[in-house]
């Protein structure tokens, strides 16, 4: 008799068509920011198919205004909704509790850049060679397929689950996150959550934050043939970077080891970095004022305020060094684009059930990671108390890329780890056929 990792292992293998025809279907649709109507009823109808309850929620900006980390994104909210497929448990039905599993992907996908670096159409859906090409066939319209397949593998195997099984589809995660911000505001609850990102099946647990500040340096100018007389702002910036970059070092190097361990780089945890500078009108004025945007990190654990308060003291100590910037204060200003951190404890159920469900389907002791991107992770976690990982198939490192694709075999094997995780959790029994 087939244990129960083999014969999911063969449904998948059976829905490896429809795996492909789906990542290809969602690939097709266009859903560039701001455009999240038709591909979320695409996906109502097919999950309505998969006999779920669907409901479209509308993302109503001035409802989501109540949560700190929201912010208005620039694009028209007019047609933009979340998706949110509910298939209830056996246990409702009979008045017990049931524990609820959510999986969720984002819609919407970022602007394909150069097009003649494409070797075919971004929209393409492209098969060839095990993979699927397109914008956002990893990032992440694939690793939503995979959550979609896992559930109709385990209808295939006459599964039925025992706790609630959620599919969210949201719009707006690379642009802050509106969609998931209207799923939350809507009142969704679930035990777990699982954002299929690509991970390359790793769990991520950890998630650095960051938040977008302006320094304004003022300077005096004068014509550049008496540049002694004046105050460059060029100059009296240099000071101040150098010493946030300071700031940047020791607060890598304070950092709990234990967590450090998850990144990649020890350094780069959640750094502090300069995108911009402008400064000065005229070639041969000395600059009277300089701005400089960025992005600083926020650590896991740390509050958005105290790092502020970290930054603006090292400003302010700086300038403090230095005659004229103690009298012209630098300007330090935080707008928009808060991503707060997040974490997901790994003895907890969620982690610890993920990963032995993971092990069983493949063979391999799972592997554990960190982000220093954005994700809704801190939304579910944070607005909706819902412990949340990220977990799914694909490379992240080709996301936001021309020709990104993905690979099926491991999209599959992300099929069958997922479906075995939603037995594992929501419980229930499959009659096979
Ligand atoms: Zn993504």
């Amino acid at each position: 008799m087939q244990n129960l990792a083999e014969k999911i292992k063969d449904a998948a293998e059976q829905n490896r068509d429809y795996l492909v025809r789906l990542i290809q279907d969602l690939v097709r649709i266009r859903s560039y920011s701001g455009e999240a109507e038709e591909i979320q009823l695409f996906l109502r109808d097919l999950l309505s198919g998969l006999k779920m309850e669907t409901s479209l929620i509308k993302v109503e900006p001035t409802r989501l205004e109540q949560y700190k980390g929201f912010s208005f994104d620039g694009f028209p909210y007019d047609n933009r909704y979340s998706l949110l497929a509910v298939r209830r448990g056996s246990s409702a039905a009979k008045g017990q509790e049931g524990r609820s599993l959510m999986l969720n992907g984002h819609i919407d996908v970022v602007p394909p850049g150069d097009l003649e670096s494409w070797n075919d159409d971004p929209l393409s859906g492209k098969y060839e060679q095990g993979r699927v090409y397109g914008r956002g066939a990893l990032d992440m319209k694939g690793g939503l397929a995979a959550g979609i397949t896992a559930l109709k593998l385990l209808l295939d195997l006459g599964y039925h689950n025992r706790g609630d099984l959620l599919i969210s589809s949201v719009c707006g995660e690379e642009t802050g996150g509106c969609g998931a911000f209207a799923l939350v505001e809507s009142g969704v609850k679930a035990g777990g959550c699982i954002i299929l990102e690509p991970t390359q099946l790793k769990i991520c647990h950890l998630q650095s934050g960051c938040h977008t500040f302006r320094i304004t340096i003022k300077g005096r100018s004068i014509h550049a043939c008496m540049a002694f007389k004046g105050e460059s702002a060029i100059d009296k910036f240099f000071p101040i970077y150098e010493a946030l970059k300071k700031m940047d070092r020791k607060r890598h190097e304070q950092f709990s080891p234990d967590l450090a361990q998850n990144y990649e780089n020890p350094l780069n945890i959640a750094p502090f970095s300069v995108g911009t500078v402008n400064a000065g009108d005229w070639p041969s004025s000395v600059p009277d004022r300089l701005e400089a945007h960025g992005r600083m990190g926020i650590f896991p654990g740390e509050t958005v305020e105290e790092m502020h308060a970290e930054f603006e003291t090292t400003v302010k100590e700086a300038a403090a060094q230095d005659p004229w910037l103690a009298e012209n204060r630098p300007l330090v200003e935080w707008y928009e684009g808060l991503f707060e951190p997040a974490s997901t404890d790994i003895t907890g159920n969620l982690v610890t059930s993920l990963a032995a469900s993971h092990q069983q389907i493949t063979g391999r002791e799972v592997q554990y990671e960190a982000a220093t991107y954005g994700s809704d992770m801190r939304i579910f976690s944070i607005y909706g108390k819902i412990p949340t990982v990220l977990y799914g198939p694909g490379d992240v490192s080709l996301a936001h890329t021309v020709n990104e694709h993905i690979e099926i075999d491991q999209a599959l094997e992300a099929v069958c780890t997922i479906a075995m995780m939603i037995h594992n959790w929501c419980g229930g029994r499959l009659r096979c056929r």
